[in-house]
């Protein structure tokens, strides 16, 4: 037998769960991009780098060219755009 799940009308004080802290959600998997995180600052917004990676080569098919920041930027990087020529 199969027991539905009841669906019981929950508060919803979980979907404020978006930063208003300073700290951006990953564009990709919607969790927040902690500051220090190796992070990828695109112009659609701020992902991991690991997602970035896995959603770039998906759609591309190959790994982003990424520009490491200098000094205290070192964890974000930005897209060099391929189509510079
Ligand atoms: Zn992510």
């Amino acid at each position: 037998m199969m027991d539905d799940q009841v669906n019981e009308p929950r508060e919803e004080s979980d979907k404020a769960t978006i930063s208003t802290k300073g700290n951006p959600a990953c564009g990709r998997c919607h969790l927040l991009v902690a500051r220090y995180a190796p992070q990828v600052i695109a112009s659609s917004g701020v992902y991991h780098k690991e997602c970035f990676e896995a959603w770039y080569f998906s759609r591309y098919g190959k790994r982003p060219k990424l520009r490491q920041g200098n000094g205290s930027d070192r964890h974000r990087f930005q897209v060099v755009e391929p189509s510079s020529k």
